[in-house]
């Protein structure tokens, strides 16, 4: 916890906040969608080319790594850096913003698996996902809003409308969500959000003008 919390005025607004692979975070809110970042892909290739150097030039067991081994380790190493410092100003400067906007988060607790037979790219995302959702965690604790941590289960499944369950999931390559039970056409990630906000006990019908349950949290400080 903060040492102090930073209150902020109310706005009465709440948003859903669902993470996924085409957009690092899809909101209730179309003004605080998140996407990729250009930077992580453009220098996805940057890497791959230095672990062939790294390992064309691999030394030995016993011997000394060549110099060529280890200009590249270093320049890896570097770009690794820079790119995470990017991600983490973005990241920032998106939960600033999200956080500025919203009393309340309802927020999918993500969790990276990090499985060995992810691709690089997933990696990536899932990498950019959980400094994303650290950032907007902290920034909502230092300035007193509410989070609620919401379980992924089946949020890909649910209609935000009327709350039915499909019974298969979603192929990742359909992007709308269609609902037999009420009929709602949504955008998949955008229908997700909305679930996000439901799950939190809160209406997604009346987002703008939502009022979180009890005392919301910045009138503890
Ligand atoms: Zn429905």
């Amino acid at each position: 916890m903060p040492a102090r919390v930073e209150a902020l005025p109310a706005t009465g607004r709440a948003i859903g906040v669902d993470w996924g692979v085409r957009e690092i975070a899809t909101t209730t809110s179309d003004a605080h969608d998140l996407p990729h970042p250009q930077h992580g892909r453009n220098a996805a290739a940057k890497p791959a080319r230095y672990q062939k150097t790294m390992a064309r030039r691999k030394p030995e067991r016993g011997q000394a790594a060549s110099k060529g081994y280890r200009q590249a380790a270093r320049q890896a190493a570097k770009l690794h850096r820079k790119v995470a410092r990017q991600r983490q100003d973005a990241a920032r400067k998106w939960a600033r913003k999200v956080v500025r906007d919203h009393d309340v988060l309802a927020v999918e607790d993500f969790t990276p698996k990090f499985l060995a037979r992810s691709t690089m790219a997933r990696k990536a995302a899932d990498g950019a996902i959980g400094a994303t959702k650290n950032a907007l965690i902290e920034m909502a604790r230092k300035h007193g809003r509410a989070v609620h941590l919401v379980n992924p289960a089946h949020t890909t499944m649910d209609c935000a409308g009327c709350g039915a369950r499909t019974k298969h999931a979603l192929p990742l390559s359909e992007r709308t969500y269609t609902c037999t039970a009420c009929g709602a056409v949504s955008p998949r990630d955008k229908n997700s959000a909305r679930v996000m906000l439901l799950r939190a006990g809160l209406d997604p019908a009346g987002v703008e003008g939502v009022r979180p349950d009890g005392p919301p949290a910045r009138q503890a400080a």
